[in-house]
């Protein structure tokens, strides 16, 4: 198989750097993989996205050496709009990328700068918000979006080219857990449906790992540290030695003394042959006992039966219990609209329980001004 992209011995130093950012870089990609790359902040990731689209050199000037071959040309000599047709980039500040007033524009841009006709031009724009799910936001203009939205609609930007290969500079910078694992999901169905080349480069690897990937790549001060599939490089030390943040079941479980196999595929944890690592994992948790408490117990908030809601008949909060002692740290966690806030309102007397008790070191805060 022909490579789609092709780094040999490949350099590049930046005009403004002493250094060389990138070092003697041999990569390949074939049509259709799915390529995660992963390092850490500074490594270099951004860089070598922006020698395969051409804007190494166009819009960062620099010298490189060795090789670079991206859809059989090389984007040194293409351009970036050449290279466009080729490559689609969807970056790490989305905002950055918006031209058009409305999302629909926005989408069309490309097809406008190709002079297609409208008619054709509707259709096409019409076909990716659909794949992407941006239908209802067609007349919206990208600044008032979310940013799993604008994101989105990043996306069908660059797939309304039709290119043949993606790269996406860390999807999930801007989003929260779950609007970052629909965002991966995404990328996962228009990598097999749509038969594209996707490249994403990401350090919440956990996360990016939430759908199958071909290999990893692991950058390292400008150079392939490693290039593996996700269950060899689970497997291994290399990630911790980069100074990358493993999926946190892996850290659990060489924590607890186990030599994890890439034969168990630690890839998903779902899915992962756990049972050879029971026994150490049983025995470590059966060992370890909790932190003994530090100084007196003494209690400094309480909270006693509490119940609330702003409208009545429709409870937010319902008897909630528990006590904080003096010199301990607690976080309350739950998801959107779970009360949280409603609780730390109640606590510093904003509003006032319907019914239960709040005590600030053993006295009620009810006889209290805020
Ligand atoms: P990453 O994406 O892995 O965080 P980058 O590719 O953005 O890393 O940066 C790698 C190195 O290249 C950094 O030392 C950075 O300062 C340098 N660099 C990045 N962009 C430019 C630029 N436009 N001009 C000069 N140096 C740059
Ligand atoms: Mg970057």
């Amino acid at each position: 198989m022909t490579p789609i992209i092709e780094f040999k011995n490949y350099t590049f130093k930046y005009r403004s750097q002493s250094e060389p950012t990138l070092r003697e870089i041999d990569l390949t990609v074939n049509p259709g993989e799915k390529v995660l790359i992963v390092g850490p902040s500074g490594s270099g990731k951004s860089t070598l996205v922006h020698c395969i689209n051409g804007m190494v050199p166009f819009s960062y000037p620099g010298e490189s050496s060795g090789t670079l071959t991206v859809g059989g040309k090389d984007p040194a000599k293409t351009g970036i709009f050449g290279m466009s047709k080729i490559v689609g980039t969807v970056l790490q500040d989305t905002d950055g990328q918006f031209i058009g007033l409305t999302v629909a524009e926005d989408v069309a841009f490309a097809l406008e700068n190709d002079c297609v006709e409208q008619e054709e031009m509707f259709r096409a724009v019409d076909e990716v918000a659909e794949v992407v799910d941006i239908k209802a936001l067609l007349g919206n203009a990208p600044t008032e979006l979310s940013g799993g939205q604008k994101q989105r609609v990043s996306m069908a930007g660059v797939l309304v080219d039709d290119v043949d290969i993606l790269l996406f500079d860390e999807p999930l910078a801007n989003l929260d857990p779950a609007t970052g694992k629909r965002a991966i999901d995404l990328i996962d169905r228009i990598c097999r449906e749509r038969d594209k080349t996707v490249i994403i480069i990401e350090h919440r690897l956990e996360d990016a790992l939430y759908r199958d990937v071909d290999r990893i790549v692991v950058i390292g001060d400008g150079r392939v540290v490693a290039d593996m599939t996700p269950d060899e490089l689970l497997a291994s030390d290399i990630l911790i030695q980069e100074g990358i943040r493993e999926p946190l079941y892996v850290t659990a479980l060489k924590h607890a003394g186990c030599q994890v196999a890439a034969k168990d595929h630690p890839q998903h944890i779902e899915t992962m042959n756990l049972e050879p690592y029971q026994e150490k994992v049983r025995d470590w948790f059966e060992k370890v006992s909790l932190p003994e408490i530090q100084g007196e117990e003494k209690p400094a908030l309480e909270v006693l039966d509490l119940d609330f809601s702003y409208i009545t008949g429709k409870p937010i909060l319902s008897d909630i219990h528990f006590r904080i002692n003096k010199g301990e740290m607690l976080a309350i966690v739950g998801k959107n609209g779970a009360g949280k806030s409603t609780l730390s309102n109640l606590i510093c007397g904003f509003i006032h329980p319907d019914h239960g008790k709040i005590l600030l070191n053993g006295s009620d805060i009810a006889d209290k001004s805020i």
